[in-house]
């Protein structure tokens, strides 16, 4: 990222920090000449470690949603109510009996019935049942069913997170299914259930803040309906149990996406050097495509293991006043520049690719100003600012812009190759190289290179 207007002013306080409190710079017996900043609240959560839950001893925690500052169950047998952390009794509600809990005003948590508190909860606790527990939350008002034990963490925002507690395992038979189709031949399946189990295992506690490990959306992994589980999905993660990718002594951050359009690319470069790993470099050729090509050699390139995917290949038109819209919307949010502002295009160009052919750098130019977009985020320029199906399926384009005789843009073509960020698997292209006969290590080799299959310990 290029440091925006923000963080060089964070730099100078930064630095003028250091100055004032420099241990050289203060006789020995001044007092501090900052307070030191009041303690941040304390997480509400501590993830397992991940040998515990690949084991099978410690649940993981699935957000089921987060943020509620009330919520009600009820179930078809008794539902009791126990600390998270010691399993102390507080409450046992018998069949079909309603419980509500709420924050309070103080900060705290009371259980509730019939429109009255009735007991005080202090901190996160489980509700367990032998039989499914029906969840209310409100705004939109929805009722869940919920298999298995369910955890309620009171938040520092003064709301609840509400976790589901299961074992991996049980957990990836649904992730497994909501990631990939189970059409898709055996081999890519297991190989889609290795790195989701890695990614698993890599990624707990990324939801600490709302007392859970992972989501159950795209942002982390899509946890599919039961009703989409197969016997070939189940079979996947059942025959690799216990398998994880390792890059020498730790998991590798086993990132993936649907389609590369031939060629996947390097974490480095189109995230930042941030997410740079020696496996996530990209390269990794899914068609004929030759060393460093141009955008349109690319995008002829002939074959292709993803090429059954609908995002194989796509176009996508925009008129000057779509775009127009979409910048004067979107800049100051993919920039991460609060200055960004432009109402009217007057030039855009791809001013940088990476080695592999993924725009680096998108210029946008208008209103007297010029701009940079860096990687990915061009991709949300085209969409609402923020990941999402609604912007451009890939940064592997080739982009038009057509002007009318006066020189003004009338529209921009997009050529592009692949869906997703291009990073590690492509799925599809899993699949094709498994329809060649290639097994899932020759297939998680090939995206992810220096890696081994290992049975985790
Ligand atoms: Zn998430
Ligand atoms: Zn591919």
């Amino acid at each position: 990222m290029l440091p925006t207007r923000t963080t060089i002013i964070l730099l100078a306080v930064a630095a003028l920090g250091l100055l004032l409190l420099g241990r050289g710079a203060l006789p020995a017996q001044a007092p501090p000449a900052v307070a030191p900043p009041p303690a941040a609240p304390p997480s509400p959560y501590t993830a397992p470690d991940w040998h515990a839950v690949l084991a099978g001893t410690d649940p993981l925690r699935l957000l089921v949603v987060g943020h509620k500052a009330m919520l009600a169950w009820k179930g078809d047998a008794d539902v009791r109510v126990s600390y998270a952390a010691t399993d102390a009794d507080v409450y046992t509600a018998h069949a079909g009996e309603q419980v509500g809990v709420v924050r309070t005003p103080e900060g705290g948590c009371a259980l509730r019935q019939e429109g009255k508190n009735f007991l005080t909860v202090t901190e996160a606790f489980r509700l367990t049942s032998p039989k499914p527990i029906l969840l209310w939350t409100p705004q939109p008002e929805t009722w869940r069913i919920v298999h298995g034990p369910v955890v309620i963490t009171p938040l520092a925002d003064n709301t609840f997170g509400i976790a589901q507690e299961l074992l991996l395992e049980d957990y990836l038979r649904n992730v497994v299914c909501g990631e990939m189709p189970a059409s898709f031949h055996a081999q890519a399946l297991r190989a889609q259930a290795i790195i989701a189990r890695t990614y698993t295992l890599a990624k707990l506690g990324r939801h600490a803040d709302e007392g859970a490990d992972l989501c159950d959306e795209v942002h982390c992994q899509v946890y599919g309906a039961d009703a989409n589980r197969s016997r070939a999905t189940d079979e996947a993660v059942a025959d690799t149990r216990g398998l994880v990718l390792m890059y020498g002594d730790t998991l590798a951050e086993a990132y993936y996406h649907a389609t590369c359009g031939g060629v996947t690319d390097d974490a480095g470069l189109v995230w930042g050097p941030e997410y740079a790993r020696p496996y996530l470099v990209g390269g990794t050729k899914d068609s004929a495509v030759k060393e460093s090509a141009a955008i349109g050699d690319i995008l002829c390139a002939s074959g292709g293991y993803c090429k059954r995917s609908n995002g194989y290949r796509w176009t996508r038109v925009f008129s000057a006043t779509e775009v127009n819209e979409l910048v004067s919307r979107n800049l100051t949010k993919v920039t991460g520049d609060p200055a960004a502002k432009m109402s009217k295009v007057v030039n855009m160009n791809v001013e940088e690719r990476t080695p592999n052919g993924r725009v680096a750098r998108l210029r946008v130019e208008g209103d007297g100003a010029s701009y940079v977009v860096i990687g990915d985020q061009a991709r949300w320029l085209f969409g609402t600012g923020d990941p999402g199906p609604e912007g451009l399926w890939s940064t592997l384009f080739d982009l038009t812009v057509t002007r009318d005789a006066r020189g003004a843009i009338t529209q921009y073509t997009f050529k592009g190759a692949g869906r997703g960020h291009g990073i590690g698997m492509c799925q599809w292209g899993a699949d094709g190289r498994a329809r060649a006969g290639q097994s899932y290590r020759e297939i998680l080799a090939a995206y992810y290179p220096g890696t081994k299959v290992v049975t985790g310990k």
